[in-house]
């Protein structure tokens, strides 16, 4: 089982993984808790994350990042119409 090891969460946690084109916000490594990503229990790359936040102006919408084996961005998608049920 591959395990990040400290140097390498650190450095993914500060690592600017892309811009959201909507709002223009920085998205890092921890605003999406990369470092909970368990490489081996991946069964598919690239893996999708969404990150819902809101920015200055643009209220809450969810940025989905389509994320490979090395950590760095394939795609990335803004969807502006969000419905969660719970
Ligand atoms: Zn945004």
């Amino acid at each position: 089982m591959i395990k990040l090891d400290k140097k390498t969460q650190t450095f993914l946690s500060s690592k600017l993984l892309c811009i959201c084109p909507l709002c223009k916000k920085y998205i890092y490594g921890k605003d999406i808790e990369i470092v909970k990503i368990e490489p081996s229990k991946v069964k598919r790359w690239p893996i999708t994350v969404v990150h819902c936040h809101s920015n200055k102006n643009y209220p809450i919408h969810a940025l989905t990042l389509y994320i490979d084996a090395n950590f760095s961005i394939r795609s990335r998608d803004v969807s502006q119409y969000l419905k969660i049920q719970t």
